[in-house]
């Protein structure tokens, strides 16, 4: 019930100069909102169907555009249950050794060549194994792994971490798959494993379920190629796409402040390609991207979909969570992060005075 040219003029108030073609901003839209009284229901907030999880990365002005990328994987479970022995051990054996370099520079997380038939498949993993990390990006909205590997202990069972990254996964509408894990220990029981896993209805596909369910050793190695392969399988199911041929937009895995080369921040880039020059804005921080660095800590020029890959340039240390996006000037940029900044000033003093209600207006 508000006119276009009322908005408009809201927009220009706030320093936005819509040229009535645009798409607004996720920030601008809950801005508007917000000056309406009108309540902001983030699909990302929402449980999601497969597609719409989809859409909210790709724009329709992609679809004819789109190419295959490789899936990010998150690996979750019970501490102590082997989830760094195994993301070790996929390390040291799958990063090809060729690469200049060869070991990762922990930049959140890295990719990984995985031959299947003949042919060689990349899939991307987090680095941060632990549902802490996939949770606070959760809790901001960000959703980037394309699949959860849940580690359990085939010696230990299902403990409360388990369940915990269970159902953060199901959450998201992520799927799972479950490797079981220290098959080589003594007392390890798999099939008790997999009993207590049916009983909290992830069932295995012999049993007539749907859950991909692999034993490994993560500290022989043992499977490992199984689980990987079927990780593949599961990735080539949802059909992950992307458009390489725009500006770019992602999620920041990780950020801090270094001392020589200032902010620096790991993103995701889950859509185009991102380029070095590029301005970027991220969270409430924006800047040209001055150089860019991949898993191997070597220096590129640009990063295309799935990519992990570390930034410097922005004025400010992003959060992890937070999304970022290619945009056409420094101006753009500079608007767009205020325009954050502002929101999160409002949403933090909302959460202050706890009901929830409290709006730009009231507060001015
Ligand atoms: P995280 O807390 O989930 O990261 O667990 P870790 O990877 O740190 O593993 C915890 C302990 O279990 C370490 O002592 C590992 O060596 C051991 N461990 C992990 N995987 C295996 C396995 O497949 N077999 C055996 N026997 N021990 C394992
Ligand atoms: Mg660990």
């Amino acid at each position: 019930a508000v006119s276009e040219g009322e908005i408009m003029g809201y927009l220009y108030s706030k320093g936005i100069k819509p040229d009535g073609v645009q798409k607004l901003s996720k920030d601008m839209v809950k801005m508007v909102c917000r000056e309406y009284d009108v309540e902001v229901i983030d699909g990302e907030q929402v449980r999601v169907e497969d597609m719409a999880k989809k859409k909210e990365i790709l724009d329709e002005d992609d679809l004819d555009k789109l190419e295959d990328r490789p899936p990010v994987l998150t690996i979750m479970g019970h501490v102590d249950h082997g989830k760094t022995t195994l993301l070790d051990y996929i390390r040291k054996t799958k990063v090809a050794a060729s690469e200049a370099g060869g070991i990762t520079q922990g930049i959140g997380a890295y990719k990984v060549q995985v031959p299947i038939d003949g042919k060689t498949q990349t899939c991307v993993f987090l680095d941060t194994p632990g549902h802490e990390a996939f949770g606070a990006m959760r809790a901001r909205g960000a959703r980037v792994t394309d699949i959860a590997v849940i580690v359990v202990a085939a010696d230990d069972g299902i403990r409360p971490q388990t369940s915990e990254a269970i159902a953060h996964a199901k959450a998201a509408g992520v799927p799972i798959i479950v490797a079981i894990n220290k098959i080589d220990k003594d007392g390890a029981n798999p099939d008790r494993v997999i009993q207590e896993l049916s009983s909290i209805g992830l069932m295995p596909e012999d049993w007539g379920g749907d859950t991909p369910m692999v034993k490994i050793s993560a500290l022989k190695g043992e499977n490992v190629d199984d689980l990987l392969e079927t990780i593949m399988l599961i990735a080539e199911l949802q059909e992950l796409k992307a458009n390489p041929d725009r500006n770019a937009k992602g999620t920041v895995i990780e950020a801090g402040l270094d001392k020589s080369k200032g902010p620096v921040a790991s993103f995701i880039v889950q859509n185009g390609t991102l380029k070095r020059g590029d301005v970027i804005v991220c969270g409430e921080a924006f800047g040209k991207v001055r150089a860019l660095f991949d898993d191997k800590g070597r220096q590129v020029n640009e990063a295309g979909p799935s990519t992990p890959v570390q930034v410097i340039g922005l004025d400010n240390v992003p959060l992890a969570g937070d999304e970022f996006e290619a945009v056409d000037s420094l101006d753009v940029a500079r608007k767009q992060a205020e325009l954050r900044a502002e929101l999160m000033r409002d949403e933090r003093i909302t959460e202050k005075a706890g009901d929830g209600k409290v709006t730009l207006s009231s507060l001015a």
